[in-house]
């Protein structure tokens, strides 16, 4: 297996023949960090991310319970599973070890072949949970972000642009005459002009911020983080031209397809009152217009 696609763990115990003994016995399947203490293992595990911690509970400054509970309050760490892996070893221990939400608990003296599995299962249901995460937050025909996906990125940008007083832009993209496409060419051919668009958005929207998803039909979204108006309708003006250029052969005619797209822009600075629906209103309104005037246009309210 690749070392990138390894489940990554994290080791925490103070006894360095603990970590020792523990990164031998998972090392050949999993990427594995250790820290030997709780400062250390809040650290990393904000770092690395890492699938599942192994965490001691008798360690001294921070105990486990405390790195537990401190890395659940935290956004980025608070899902990943902990196992208490411990000395503390009778049934009130274990008891109480559980209730603080630790997805198992082993005690020590361990069984190597024990701990193994018992860690393959934690790991089997994160990447059970990522699947299913993935599935539901995806478009299955494109492959691009659905619209709950798009519904959470936007509120987490808006809170964002909110914060750092930074514009946020949208567009609303939606094919010209589809419904016609598909009555001329059939429904197996505009499924793959849907496919081919994300293509089409993959040659523009380039930087790590800009999110564009399937809204739904033929319509798509792009939230385009700290991009002022100019820009965003540069930007959707590269995405008409490349639509209008886009010539797809239709395999029962070999004949060539012309396509169009019509773009709805609006861009905010959003104060902590302004509104996401409004926001997506507005470009809303704009597609619209573009619509009635003729379709093939980028259009911005200002
Ligand atoms: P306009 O220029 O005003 O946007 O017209 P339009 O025909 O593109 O819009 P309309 O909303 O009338 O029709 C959209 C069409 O998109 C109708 C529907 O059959 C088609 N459609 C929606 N989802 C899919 C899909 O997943 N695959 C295919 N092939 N067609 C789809
Ligand atoms: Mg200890
Ligand atoms: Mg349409």
């Amino acid at each position: 297996m690749l070392e990138s696609q390894k489940n990554k763990l994290l080791i925490v115990d103070d006894q360095k023949s603990n970590l020792m003994v523990l990164t031998n016995i998972l090392i050949s399947e999993y990427t594995v960090y250790t820290a030997k203490d709780g400062i250390g293992a809040i650290k990393k595990a904000k770092e690395y991310l890492p699938d599942l911690i192994l965490l001691d509970i008798i360690m001294p400054g921070m105990d486990g319970y405390e790195v537990l509970t401190t890395l659940k309050e935290i956004n980025e760490t608070k899902h990943i599973p902990i196992i208490f892996i411990t000395g503390l070893s009778s049934p009130e221990d274990e008891q109480k070890g559980l209730s603080y939400d630790a997805a198992d608990y082993i005690s020590k003296p361990f069984n190597s072949e024990i701990v193994k599995l018992r860690v393959r299962h934690q790991i089997r249901i994160v990447n059970q949970l990522r699947t299913i995460e993935r599935l539901t937050l995806t478009d299955q025909l494109t492959d691009l972000p659905n619209r709950r996906s798009f519904d959470s990125r936007i509120s987490l940008e808006w809170d964002r642009a909110i914060r750092e007083k930074t514009p946020i832009s949208v567009l609303i993209m939606d094919l010209d005459k589809f419904k016609q496409y598909n009555d001329a060419y059939g429904h197996q051919q505009g499924d793959l002009l849907l496919q081919s668009m994300a293509g089409v958005f993959k040659t523009v929207f380039k930087r790590s911020t800009d999110f564009v998803a399937r809204w739904g039909g033929e319509e798509f979204l792009a939230l385009l983080a700290g991009i002022g108006s100019e820009e965003a309708m540069q930007i959707a003006e590269q995405i008409r031209e490349r639509v209008e250029a886009m010539q797809i052969p239709c395999p029962s005619t070999g004949k060539l397809t012309e396509i169009t797209i019509s773009i709805g822009v609006n861009t905010e600075t959003p104060l902590p009152n302004s509104s996401i629906v409004d926001f997506i209103r507005r470009a809303d309104e704009s597609l619209y217009i573009a619509k009635q005037t003729g379709r093939n246009k980028v259009i911005s309210e200002f």
